[in-house]
């Protein structure tokens, strides 16, 4: 089977696992503290926290951002459920801003036209959490404008996006956010096995993060509530998690962030390609990405024409060894997230497109045979 995203594993990425094995930490060492310079590095962010997963990150950050009982966060149904579900691990509501019909990421005309709405209820958001879809920029810029004048916080789902660009920079510098979290699953562009990172340039909310992903202690004495009595004191000043990176993670992605350019290059190759071999089929492709913004090209996501052909296609290509994928069935249409009210017809755009997409395989290693031989498949089945 080709699958739709697979890592790319080099013998220095294996070499640099190895040596931290044959060191003295395998956790809490200082391969940490090199891959989150690597990361601010890469981001130009001030702060780079690595964890145990980007939920946790995203679940950090709505700690840290005091997301609780009784305050809200908003983001798109098309989205993986972990950019909704982080709000519920802090008793907080959530609730969902539809999507762009030909980008697929947040549109900030819905945002605005809800935001007006919910400031006459008393039902503003503190927290919107845009995602970059795929990998291509969400629309920053017009929802930071937003975040101005209804007082909410950005928190970016960049989870797709390492190695993407914004017309002014690079995703993960928070120009426009307070915080951005970044996924190093094996799907995605850079892998640590499991792996997360925030970045921020908010020196309060870094320490803060650094705090809760050790358990909410500190052995900083300008935290603690009491003179330390000796070296082995601690405080515990709140209730935090174990949700730290292993060195051997870190040592993985710090090798791997140094392929991020390559990889990056690889997969907007592939997707050009794929661009110009379906041009002539009836399928909707990625629109063009806004100019002087760089997608990390983490999805290529194509629409069928009809909704009630998708299910035939999709398991005709599985039929054939094509891994395609569906990138998302909408977060509000999630079992959990109906019992919580929400139902079909609430996120339109979302949902239509959700109805016709069909995610083929793209990562660097994929042959172009292979591209080939997936793009033969589709035009059997509606060319
Ligand atoms: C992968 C992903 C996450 C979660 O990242 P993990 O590292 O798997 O925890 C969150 N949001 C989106 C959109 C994702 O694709």
């Amino acid at each position: 089977m080709i699958p739709y995203g697979r890592q790319d594993v080099s013998d220095e990425d294996v070499q640099a696992v190895v040596e931290v094995l044959r060191s003295s930490h395998l956790t809490q060492g200082p391969a940490i503290e090199r891959f989150e310079a690597a990361v601010a590095e890469t981001t130009g962010a001030r702060h780079a926290v690595a964890l145990a997963n980007g939920t946790a990150g995203l679940h950090l950050a709505c700690l840290g951002l005091d997301l609780g009982p009784g305050k809200r966060l908003w983001t798109v149904p098309n989205t993986f459920v972990a950019s909704a579900n982080c709000a519920l691990y802090c008793g907080a509501e959530v609730d969902f801003v539809d999507v762009e019909p030909r980008t697929w990421d947040l549109d900030p005309q819905a945002l605005a036209t809800k935001l007006e709405v919910a400031a006459r209820a008393g039902t503003l958001p503190d927290v919107v959490v845009p995602v970059h879809f795929g990998g291509r920029p969400a629309p920053s810029a017009a929802i930071a404008e937003l975040a101005e004048t209804y007082d909410f916080a950005v928190l970016e789902d960049a989870t797709h996006a390492i190695g993407a660009r914004e017309a002014d920079g690079p995703i993960g510098a928070c120009a426009h956010s307070v915080a951005a979290v970044f996924s190093f699953h094996p799907v995605k562009i850079v892998t640590t096995g499991e792996g997360g990172v925030v970045t921020t340039n908010d020196d309060e909310l870094a320490a803060r993060l650094r705090r809760l992903r050790t358990h909410g202690i500190t052995r900083d004495p300008g935290e603690m509530e009491r003179a330390p009595e000796g070296a082995w004191a601690y405080d515990q000043v709140e209730l935090g998690y174990n949700y730290r990176l292993t060195d051997l993670q870190a040592a993985l992605g710090t090798s791997q962030l140094a392929r991020l350019e390559a990889f990056v290059e690889r997969r907007a190759e592939l997707a050009a390609r794929y661009d110009r071999l379906l041009a002539d089929l009836p399928l909707e492709r990625p629109a063009p990405l806004a100019p002087g913004t760089r997608s990390s090209w983490h999805l290529y996501v194509v629409l069928v024409p009809e909704p009630k052909e998708r299910a035939a296609i999709f398991g005709a290509l599985r039929e054939a060894g094509i891994g395609v994928n569906v990138h998302y069935t909408p977060v509000h249409l999630q079992p959990l997230y109906r019992d919580r009210g929400f139902s079909p017809g609430d996120f339109p755009v979302a949902e239509a497109y959700a109805e016709r997409a069909l995610t083929l395989p793209l990562f660097p290693g994929l042959r172009e045979d292979e591209q080939d031989f997936v793009v033969e498949t589709l035009r059997r089945l509606v060319g």
